[in-house]
């Protein structure tokens, strides 16, 4: 790729964490599970240096977890988690302001939000107008995310 992401090396470090080893059916066994913003810059299994919103990948056979960057998420899943943090971003500088679909289907599939609140946020996304009730909800639900978008150290 030229610019610090090596997608060969990615896959190598991949594939000894899964349990095929036919590359297309092993990256069928992961799936993102958690994101995270760095107080320190990491270094992706791609090699490139720095990344500070970090996304957490799961083998859901063998249990591995490997953390990656934006834009190999991206090549390897499939997944936009630069959408996921351009949404947590919005509502940490403005807390009514609504996430976007990749952000909640993101959320729910990692638990954060029930089924309740998931279609809630669904319903209301679009509304320009929220009724006092709607929006006092929205802003705890958004405090959710945030708390569970926990900052980490550089020890992981
Ligand atoms: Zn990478």
């Amino acid at each position: 790729m030229g610019d610090g992401h090596n997608f060969r090396q990615l896959k190598e470090a991949i594939l000894a964490h899964s349990q095929a080893q036919d590359w297309e059916i092993a990256r069928k066994e992961w799936s993102l599970v958690r994101v995270a913003t760095a107080d320190e810059p990491e270094t992706c299994p791609c090699g490139h240096f720095p990344i500070l919103e970090i996304c957490t990948i799961a083998n859901q056979i063998t249990g591995h977890r490997i953390d990656v960057g934006n834009r190999c998420v991206k090549r390897f899943l499939g997944v936009r988690s630069d959408l996921i943090f351009a949404a947590i971003k919005r509502i940490q500088s403005n807390i009514e302001k609504s996430l976007n679909g990749d952000a909640i289907v993101f959320f729910h599939q990692c638990g954060v939000l029930n089924n309740w609140e998931y279609s809630f946020l669904q319903d209301t996304m679009r509304l320009r107008q929220l009724t006092l009730a709607q929006k006092v909800k929205r802003q705890s639900i958004n405090e959710k995310v945030i708390a569970a978008v926990a900052k980490r150290g550089f020890h992981g």
